[in-house]
């Protein structure tokens, strides 16, 4: 039984094309491969729909994605919404001058940037990755995107790993996940 806060239809369709890669990148992690989910242009259309659809295009006024494949969704998703885009990198790739929050991975840590103009003062912003796990990374990318001046109208993923209790760590702010496994 699959199941997402989307509904069980589209939690089915990210869930037939996502693939279990065992130890990859390290020993002991399952990764979940979404590589068939973005090759098949119907079902990739349904999930950004659906993100779109689930928040209503009045509910924000821009997108943010976390690098690298939350680029591809938030990209998508912005276009669909007809609003704009605004990059969360991995550190030293952004231009000019950045917030940086740097935040633990499983194994070491990592650091986020994003520019410090990105948003004028209470935008809304929609932010966007393919899979939640621990929370570290959406906990940076929110907690930039509010020191920028943003307000999160919400996290959307295609795919939670409810286990690692990711979306407890985001609260208060609503988190939308296609597919929760
Ligand atoms: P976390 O900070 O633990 O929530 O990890 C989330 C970030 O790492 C996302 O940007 C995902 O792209 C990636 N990630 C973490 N775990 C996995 C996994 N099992 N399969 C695919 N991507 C993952």
């Amino acid at each position: 039984m699959v199941d997402g806060d989307s509904g069980v239809e589209v939690a089915r369709r990210v869930a037939d094309l996502t693939l279990d890669v065992q130890d990859f990148p390290q020993p002991g992690i399952a990764f979940k491969d979404l590589t068939p989910l973005f090759a098949s242009g119907p079902d990739f259309a349904a999930t950004i729909d659906t993100i779109v659809g689930h928040y209503g295009p009045d509910s924000f006024d821009v997108v943010a994605g976390i690098e690298a494949r939350g680029f591809m969704i938030a990209a998508a998703v912005a276009y669909a919404a007809g609003v704009g885009f605004v990059p969360v990198r991995k550190v030293g790739k952004l231009p000019r001058k950045t917030l940086r929050e740097t935040y633990a991975l499983e194994y070491g840590e990592a650091t986020l940037e994003l520019h410090a103009d990105a948003f004028s003062p209470g935008q809304r912003v929609l932010v966007v990755d393919d899979v939640l796990a621990t929370g570290g990374t959406a906990e940076a990318a929110l907690s930039l995107i509010e020191q920028a001046g943003g307000v999160v109208a919400g996290f959307a993923v295609l795919l939670e790993l409810a286990f690692l209790e990711g979306r407890k760590r985001l609260k208060p702010r609503s988190v939308h996940a296609l597919l929760t496994v």
